[in-house]
């Protein structure tokens, strides 16, 4: 069973399960042509062939196929490649259809559409209050986004290949269950299945995943042109998730709740977390411990009620003027997360750390000591560090994984657009 191909080396082997009958390895052909050209960019039909391993035949029809759905386009010059040889190129095209992704957060709802190219077509945010607000209620918001970006997306003449929603906790992604949602009280609630009949028959498939897990497949999308295969994002907020994109694919684990790192136990304070168990990670580097660390209790960059955005940049502002306690409180954090990751980077061996949350607000003040603390673990100097970046996508980045979960249906199977 192949789950997201989100990149990477072309898997063109037989699987012992894949497709056989003439029209499923045409589908598959056109999916290996679609996604060839997102992660590697425009090229002729002859270099098309010779990657992928297709006969030259057979990428042209295919190519033919794509330009036909509106999903590839030529005849712009090929601007890279052979020297004195420029031809025809092949680019992803699909500007007419749209992936759309929302996420649910504590206090509002954000969506994103995205077209096949991963430009943004539409945009909207709604306040919720998901903390003490019933589930129905919360679930009625998510279809009225979903409704109204969907009427946009018409209007646009944009078609939608799908709804993946982003949602904070532990998600059963087969079956479109939130398992366990401690910051918003959920426990087993029906998602997919809620969502698909509020929308009405008709109504693009919905998928459920892990904020984190689409944060890191959004962030993965910035960088996989460039050729990164392997990247690790770990966003800090109230909790600590972790998405971890390896060989081109988000990884889910057995259970799918691979990522969890927030709850990997490395607090010799055992400190007692919200899931439960005492000495986790989150409790040392979430926005509680950094808080804790930086401001006196009484300090009014603890109020809950203020925005967080302008607690931080008065936290950041006190830390650039040199104001101990503040200083002091990044390097306790910067420590304890440096920890974390060198245990993360010695296991999954990824090529890009990208940091999100309240973590990318602190920016290089993090950072640095971060980048510091793996350079010096380090037991072969020549083999390359992890660059470690902070995410530019801000709070958009969940949804924007979702659009693009949400269009994997397309590059899987490119005929579900039709000609
Ligand atoms: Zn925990």
């Amino acid at each position: 069973v192949v789950i997201e191909n989100l990149g990477g080396p072309l898997r063109t082997a037989p699987h012992a399960d894949g497709p056989s009958d003439p029209a499923s390895i045409r589908r598959s052909n056109l999916g290996l042509i679609l996604r060839h050209l997102r992660d590697q960019g425009p090229r002729s039909r002859a270099r098309l062939a010779a990657e992928t391993g297709l006969s030259k035949a057979t990428t042209s029809a295919l190519v033919g196929d794509l330009v036909e759905r509106g999903l590839a386009v030529e005849g712009s010059l090929e601007r890279e490649g052979l020297v004195g040889r420029p031809g025809m190129a092949v680019e992803l095209h699909g500007r007419s259809v749209g992936g759309l992704g929302i996420e649910i957060n504590v206090d509002y709802l954000s969506a994103t559409a995205v077209d096949l190219r991963g430009d943004v077509v539409a945009e909207a945010t709604r306040p919720i209050d998901a903390a003490t607000g019933p589930a129905e209620v919360v679930l009625d918001a998510v279809g009225e986004l979903a409704g109204a970006v969907l009427s946009e997306l018409g209007s646009k003449s944009v078609w939608p290949a799908g709804i993946a929603v982003a949602a904070p906790g532990m998600i059963d992604h087969p079956s479109g269950t939130v398992r366990y949602a401690p910051n918003i009280g959920w426990r087993d609630v029906h998602l997919v299945d809620e969502l698909s009949a509020r929308l009405g028959p008709g109504a693009p498939s919905v998928t459920v995943e892990n904020d984190a897990k689409l944060g890191a497949v959004a962030e993965y999308a910035e960088v996989s042109r460039s050729g990164v295969r392997d990247l690790l994002y770990i966003t800090g907020d109230v909790g600590v998730g972790g998405g971890i994109i390896s060989g081109g694919r988000l990884l889910r684990g057995s259970n799918g709740f691979a990522g969890e790192i927030g709850h990997m136990p490395l607090d010799p304070g055992m400190r007692p977390c919200a899931c439960g168990r005492r000495g986790c990670w989150e409790t040392m580097v979430g926005l509680a411990a950094f808080l804790r660390e930086v401001a006196p209790i009484d300090d009014p960059v603890h109020d809950p009620s203020r925005d967080l955005e302008e607690r931080l940049g008065e936290l950041i502002a006190r830390h650039d003027d040199g104001d101990e306690r503040v200083v002091d409180g990044v390097a306790v954090i910067a420590a304890a997360l440096g920890t974390g990751i060198s245990i993360l980077v010695d296991v999954l061996n990824p090529r890009h750390v990208v940091l999100g949350g309240y973590f990318a607000y602190l920016g290089d003040r993090l950072i640095e000591p971060v980048s510091d603390s793996l350079r010096e673990r380090l037991i072969d100097p020549e083999v390359e560090l992890p660059i470690v970046s902070a995410s530019s996508l801000g709070l958009t980045a969940a949804a924007r994984g979702g659009a693009h979960l949400a269009l994997e249906r397309v590059f899987a199977d490119p005929t579900v657009v039709e000609v």
